[in-house]
């Protein structure tokens, strides 16, 4: 413990005053909050950009920002406070002192409820609905997966879309979205024409809690708590991703931050749990749930990095955030990546599905500064009712423009090969550049991509097949044999 203490210390050579109230530092203020009250400070940043990169080097826990208000609440031990407003990085607009010993509100889900609840639904709904684990966390949990589908004992070659939450324990509100998400796709599925249309036409699929670990220790000794409970210090799960893993400060080597990455890139089940699901359904599509500050965020997470097809990425990102209208101010919320609205990020799980298995990934960070990670119980409606816009658009994208295919070489499924998509000159798309992207494990590609012109290039081995196309509204789909 002191030798930890002391790699912090060595990190943070100007916070000595700290060291002399407490043996917790700034940077692991979130990790020792047990058996003490905690605040969260709102601050107006005078320089929003340079002061949420300070806060961060400094190892401060960000709960949240107001992108338009210019504010950051940042989470600190009482005796810590005056470190933090003496950095001078803003005003202080707001002072909450929480009690990080008190369980959530009731209402809220805990691992052994969605336990239970995921094992109704598939009582409920066992021609739509199966529910898997996928891993063990840390304590030996199971991480459940959720898929629901027609016939959704078989894998019937259907474009797959997939939906998690809770990476980070304290973001409660994020497991009632993927619940009512569930709930919505199930109990309406034999009456809604369009959530049958979901269903039938796709493999969905859920993780309501990737963390159920420190989920637990939210509801018995800390609320505030984000990370897995690795060796009681924990690891950031969304940190712990291979995709520039600890590249680019958008993450700490400190056991007691609450950006730890872990001490190698997939140490974590979890996240080896996540890689492992994603990787065997290989979605087209997919929202990672996240709380909170209104925002959708998409790769990358480095400074100044942009996905490839940013065109699409970006896209795809406004018209889902269109969707979102914010709850204490006008407009919809913010879009953008996340060291354009945030910081610097590294190790996260979209830049990973992203560049991996070429999904078109979003972080949506749910509800506002005012509501917070644990907003009183009747924001609970309001809250999942707001998302079913948003999911509903991802779905609805599925079956939008595109372009999907079955690859076959000589007679037999393709079980590895590349696709390439180049915009046509003179089309509207010829600022998009070229994407490379894999074929599927079955034998599929489902590409989705503005309206255009293109031409799609799929090679498997030394064979290859070019094909000019115009895509549409619908998705364009097509048997390519080779
Ligand atoms: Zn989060």
């Amino acid at each position: 413990m002191k030798i930890q203490a002391a790699v912090v210390f060595s990190r943070l050579a100007t916070l000595t005053l700290v060291a002399a109230f407490s043996t917790a530092s700034l940077a692991d203020v979130g990790t020792h909050l047990e058996g003490g009250s905690a605040k969260i400070i709102t601050l107006k940043l005078t320089d929003y950009q340079s002061a949420l990169r300070k806060l961060i080097s400094d190892g401060y826990d960000i709960a949240g920002v107001d992108v338009t208000n210019g504010t950051a609440d940042v989470i600190v031990a009482p005796d810590t406070v005056i470190q933090l407003t003496s950095l001078n990085l803003g005003n202080v607009v707001n002072t909450k002192t929480i009690d990080p010993a008190v369980a959530p509100d009731v209402g809220y889900t805990t691992y052994e409820e969605l336990s239970a609840l995921l094992s109704d639904y598939h009582r409920r709904f066992p021609g739509i609905l199966s529910v898997e684990s996928v891993g063990k966390s840390v304590e030996g949990r199971d991480i459940w997966a959720v898929k629901i589908s027609d016939n959704v004992a078989n894998h019937e070659n259907e474009p797959a879309i997939f939906f998690n939450a809770m990476h980070h324990a304290r973001e409660v509100m994020t497991t009632e979205v993927a619940i009512d998400l569930i709930d919505q796709l199930t109990s309406g599925y034999a009456a809604n024409p369009r959530t049958k249309n979901w269903v039938d036409g796709n493999e969905i699929w859920v993780v309501p809690m990737v963390n159920p670990d420190g989920n637990n220790k939210v509801w018995t000794s800390n609320n505030m708590w984000r990370k897995n409970t690795r060796e009681g210090y924990g690891v950031d799960i969304n940190r712990n991703y291979p995709y520039a893993w600890a590249s680019c400060n958008g993450s700490s080597a400190s056991t007691s931050s609450d950006a730890y990455h872990g001490p190698s890139a997939a140490s974590e089940p979890e996240t080896l749990a996540m890689m492992g699901i994603v990787g065997r359904i290989q979605p087209s599509l997919s929202i990672s749930y996240h709380s909170y500050s209104e925002l959708v965020i998409y790769p990358f997470g480095c400074d100044q990095q942009h996905a490839p097809d940013r065109v699409t990425v970006e896209n795809l990102g406004k018209a889902l955030a269109s969707r979102l209208p914010k709850d204490g101010s006008p407009g919809t919320y913010a879009v953008g990546t996340a060291w354009e609205l945030l910081y610097a990020v590294d190790g996260g799980d979209i830049d990973w599905y992203y560049d991996e298995h070429d999904v078109l990934p979003y972080v949506i960070e749910v509800n506002a500064s005012a509501e917070g990670f644990q907003p009183a119980f009747t924001w609970r409606q309001r809250t999942v009712e707001k998302m079913r816009a948003g999911w509903g658009f991802m779905l609805d994208r599925m079956q939008q423009s595109g372009v999907r295919a079955n690859v076959t070489v000589a007679g037999q499924r393709a079980t590895s090969g590349v696709v390439t998509i180049t915009p046509i000159a003179g089309d509207q798309q010829m600022g998009d550049p070229i994407r490379t992207y894999k074929i599927k494990n079955d034998g599929s590609f489902h590409i989705v991509i503005d309206p255009g012109m293109y031409t799609v290039s799929v090679n498997v081995g030394d064979r290859s097949i070019q094909q000019d196309v115009t895509i549409g509204a619908t998705r364009l789909d097509l048997a390519v044999a080779l």
